[in-house]
């Protein structure tokens, strides 16, 4: 889909009041190709216009068109007419409604875990992995039945708001300077990255969480599978972990160690990281090699001209003190990744900081740019 691209098609948004859902209408409705003409949320949201039952807490106001939309149960039926469904869904229930919307044939891009793991749906993260979304026919295969024919539907899921800005990164020095070996990487998450209400204020103010539930494992274990292989016949992907298992020594080499701790902070938006890697070439690229390399990444968003792709994926910033929350969590709209104090680590090879907008790039914007992508190449 590039941006001259007349088509127009009719969206859907499944949790629509949330943290991420939020973020979904706000990029929405200035987009010039995907037209909201449904909204849904659970049952005790149901059959009110949007702004008398929203908890609304973005900084911009809720979008005109979409203040009196009549908010939906997450019931397919409700949907005729969408061509693809956005959903930020609380994880509780993903699962389910989702699964139900594929069956009744529509494209799903999920924000949850759910169907991350599943051995049928991409992982992707759309400045990094959309040749993955070249397994979405063969999901439909797999899952197509006399009693429900799937001819358009899928499920795609991006990643974890964490993952998402380490993927960018690693991917981005891996395709100039080789395989990556060790990551060691400390977050500083938002509150919002909890949905809302999220994390008690009690809890929060004056205070650091050392601790997210499951977090850490999603970041080490996704990391192997978008920085995967899609297999030659587009029927799975090959992930960086199972290469040691399966494998002889050369792909052996190719598995990423990875060690996470998680933190929640008192912020709003945007999460930082604070990441050390080794490469497994010696001698390693000098910083000013490794800056030109992280500032000249572009994507297929890129050259297939997405609306939502960030001129920039990867943004250097070279005052010390950067990126910082506050001051470039909506940079480029919070579509891209920023990075500094890129330099020489005393234990692995180089280290730097990562800021990933968690609502933007971290969930809404990647399922837009997805969705972007699979039009784009044909697969919608
Ligand atoms: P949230 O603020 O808690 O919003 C959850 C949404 O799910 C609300 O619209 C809620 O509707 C709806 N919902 C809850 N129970 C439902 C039910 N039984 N039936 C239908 N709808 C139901 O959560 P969030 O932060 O937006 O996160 C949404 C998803 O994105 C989660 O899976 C999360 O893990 C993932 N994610 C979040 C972030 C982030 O930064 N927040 C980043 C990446 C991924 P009501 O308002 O009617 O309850």
């Amino acid at each position: 889909m590039t941006t001259d691209s007349k088509r127009i098609i009719n969206v859907g948004v499944l949790g629509a009041t949330g943290t991420v859902g939020q973020r979904f209408l706000i990029l929405l409705s200035n987009h010039p190709n995907f037209k909201l003409i449904k909204i849904g949320a659970s049952k005790r949201s149901s059959n009110q216009t949007y702004q008398s039952i929203v908890k609304w807490k973005q900084t911009v106001p809720i979008p005109q068109d979409f203040q009196d939309l009549v908010v939906s149960e997450c019931d397919p039926k409700e949907f005729d007419g969408c061509e693809i469904i956005f959903s930020g869904l609380d994880s509780d229930v993903s699962e389910e409604i989702e699964t139900k919307f594929r069956l009744k044939d529509f494209p799903v891009f999920s924000n949850s875990k759910s169907f991350r793991r599943d051995g049928l749906c991409p992982l992707v993260v759309p400045l990094v992995n959309p040749d993955h979304l070249h397994q979405i026919p063969y999901q439909r295969s797999q899952l197509t039945s006399p009693s429900y024919p799937i001819t358009k539907g899928f499920i795609v899921t991006n990643a974890n708001c964490s993952t998402t800005g380490l993927v960018v990164v690693l991917k981005a020095l891996e395709s100039s300077f080789g395989p990556i070996e060790k990551v060691r990487m400390t977050t500083f998450q938002a509150i919002s990255g909890g949905g809302y209400p999220g994390v008690s204020s009690l809890d929060i103010l004056d205070n650091v969480i050392p601790y997210i539930e499951g977090e850490e494992e999603k970041i080490q274990w996704e990391t192997q599978k978008i920085l995967g292989n899609l297999s030659t016949d587009q029927t799975e992907i090959i992930l960086r972990s199972n290469e040691l298992q399966t494998s002889c020594n050369h792909t052996k080499t190719n598995r990423i160690d990875i060690s996470v701790t998680t933190t929640r902070v008192p912020v709003l938006d945007g999460h930082l990281s604070d990441v050390s890697v080794s490469f497994k070439n010696k001698p390693i690229p000098s910083i000013d090699e490794i800056q030109q390399v992280l500032k000249s990444y572009r994507t297929d968003a890129n050259s297939l001209q997405c609306f939502s792709a960030p001129q920039f994926p990867i943004f250097v910033h070279h005052q010390i003190d950067r990126p910082q929350p506050r001051l470039d969590r909506y940079f480029q709209n919070g579509s891209g990744i920023n990075i500094g104090r890129i330099r020489k680590c005393e234990v692995l090879d180089i280290k730097f900081i990562i800021l990933t907008n968690n609502v933007s790039i971290g969930a809404a914007t990647s399922s837009i740019m997805n969705a972007e992508l699979t039009v784009a190449k044909g697969l919608i």
